[in-house]
């Protein structure tokens, strides 16, 4: 049995095939096999361990001293999953924040496609919070409309400016100490704010593009990549943090994760039931309860409170538009 003095609390870094590398509090970065006794508990092998787990692991007696065994997975708190050829697939797990990235210009914003990540990251029991880039290329004063209905529902808007620096520092302190998955269409500038938040992790997200090259796990490979950064650095004191390595590995830990999945970075909707939409919209949700039909799909039914408060304005017609082009399933 497990002996609790050779035993380690851990985080799932990533999984590459047979390894899963498992950061412990200290910031070691230990290759793990999954013990025998888990994988056939398990009916599904795939996601006996996936990136984010918190997992308890034992030192490989006689062996090679980064090798240990996952002994045990703690239960997760929530999952990103999406279906693939009809088989469900677990990407990560114990996400404490989705930055939904969209542009205010070059692509120009789209705001439905933001209520599509919104619905996403509810379903997921993530909390979203809404980066809107690009901000030095348009009047902000034009985005209110939009901005105003999300903040209204209790939802943060941050815009942001990688160019001007607009945001980075709001954008640290969200970030800080959480892990956070990051979507949104290709070109509005994930990249680049990740780099801002984290300067020096250019490297390190070139180095996982590198790996995938290499064609293995293409298209689901998570990655939690340690933050380092305090929330009030500024750009030009990074790197002269002055404490001993041992414990800037422990801060690390400390400091939370960027999780960088090149898999879903532009999915633009995780799985949802389209009987499940309208309770994913906080506007909505509300009056659900009021339409005359259980099962009202809100759309074209006499009676239903949805429409109602559309027309009274207690509902933005947008939003609602937005509901009934996810509730049928439209392409954005
Ligand atoms: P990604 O595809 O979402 O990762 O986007 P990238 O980070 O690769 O950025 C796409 C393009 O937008 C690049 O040419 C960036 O230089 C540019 N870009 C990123 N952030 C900003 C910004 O805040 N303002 C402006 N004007 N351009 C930006
Ligand atoms: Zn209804």
């Amino acid at each position: 049995d497990v002996d609790a003095a050779d035993s380690l609390r851990g985080r799932v870094l990533r999984v590459h095939g047979l390894s899963s590398f498992v950061s412990d509090a200290n910031g070691k970065v230990w290759n793990c096999s999954v013990r025998g006794v888990l994988k056939s508990l398990s009916t599904d092998l795939q996601h006996v361990v996936v990136a984010g787990d918190y997992v308890t692991i034992r030192q490989f007696e006689g062996s090679e001293t980064d090798q240990a065994v996952i002994v045990r997975v703690e239960p997760r708190r929530n999952q990103i999953s999406r279906t693939s050829r009809k088989r469900q697939q677990i990407i990560v797990s114990n996400v404490d924040r989705a930055l939904i990235v969209a542009s205010a210009k070059e692509p120009g914003l789209k705001p439905n496609l933001i209520d599509r990540f919104l619905v996403t990251a509810e379903q997921a029991g993530i909390t979203p919070v809404i980066v809107i880039n690009k901000a030095d290329l348009v009047d902000t004063a034009d985005l209110q409309p939009a901005i105003g209905v999300w903040c209204q529902m209790g939802y943060r808007v941050i815009l942001t400016s990688t160019i001007t620096g607009q945001g980075v520092q709001e954008l640290r302190r969200v970030v800080h100490g959480r892990d956070c998955v990051v979507a949104g269409q290709s070109g509005v500038g994930k990249s680049s704010i990740l780099n801002a938040i984290e300067p020096g992790l250019e490297l390190r997200v070139s180095k996982v593009s590198s790996e995938n090259q290499k064609g293995r796990h293409t298209t689901t490979t998570a990655q939690l990549i340690p933050l380092s950064v305090k929330p009030d650095e500024s750009n030009d004191v990074i790197g002269q943090d002055d404490d001993s390595e041992g414990d800037e590995y422990a801060s690390l830990y400390r400091k939370g994760h960027l999780i960088d999945t090149p898999g879903i970075r532009q999915m633009q909707l995780w799985d949802v039931i389209p009987e499940e939409v309208a309770g994913y919209f906080r506007d909505i949700r509300p009056f659900i309860n009021e339409c005359r039909f259980p099962n009202c799909s809100h759309t074209h039914e006499d009676d239903c409170a949805i429409k109602w408060a559309v027309a009274d304005g207690k509902i933005d017609a947008r939003r609602y538009e937005s509901y009934c082009s996810i509730r049928y399933g439209d392409e954005p």
